[in-house]
């Protein structure tokens, strides 16, 4: 498999125009967008900066995984997405080294990326997420 960069950072927040109020206002980053992805029960906000951006991640439901982890564990960092070059072949890869995966199968996530998470019991408890730009 071919890793090519860290294309986001997931943070969770109980709301993102909060959130913004630091990330935007004062640390500066720019709003690229913001985008429901229903099937997860979230809204994402997207802040480029450099190669990469940050992801503000806000529940759309009590009962969705973003809800469910600041119950858990408070507001903070939820997933670091790794972008790859070819995400079926990547998790094949896995797959065949044994390495625990959430996503079998790549499945839709923002910005019409091809995403798919791996399981944080190996990967030394940082929930990753691959994705594959379309
Ligand atoms: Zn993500």
């Amino acid at each position: 498999m071919k890793t090519l960069k860290v294309d986001h950072i997931g943070i969770a927040v109980q709301s993102i125009g909060e959130a913004l109020k630091f990330y935007s206002d004062i640390l500066g980053l720019k709003l690229a967008g913001e985008e429901v992805v229903q099937e997860q029960k979230v809204k994402t906000a997207f802040l480029p900066i450099g190669d990469t951006e940050v992801e503000l991640l806000e529940s759309t439901a009590p009962d969705g995984p973003i809800a469910k982890f600041i119950e858990k564990k408070g507001e903070g960092i939820q997933h670091i997405a790794f972008l790859v070059d070819n995400i079926e072949e990547a998790l094949k890869e896995l797959g065949e080294k044994g390495v625990k995966m959430i996503d079998q199968k790549p499945r839709m996530g923002a910005g019409e990326k091809r995403i798919a998470f791996l399981h944080p019991k190996d990967t030394y408890g940082v929930l990753v997420e691959l994705c594959e730009k379309k």
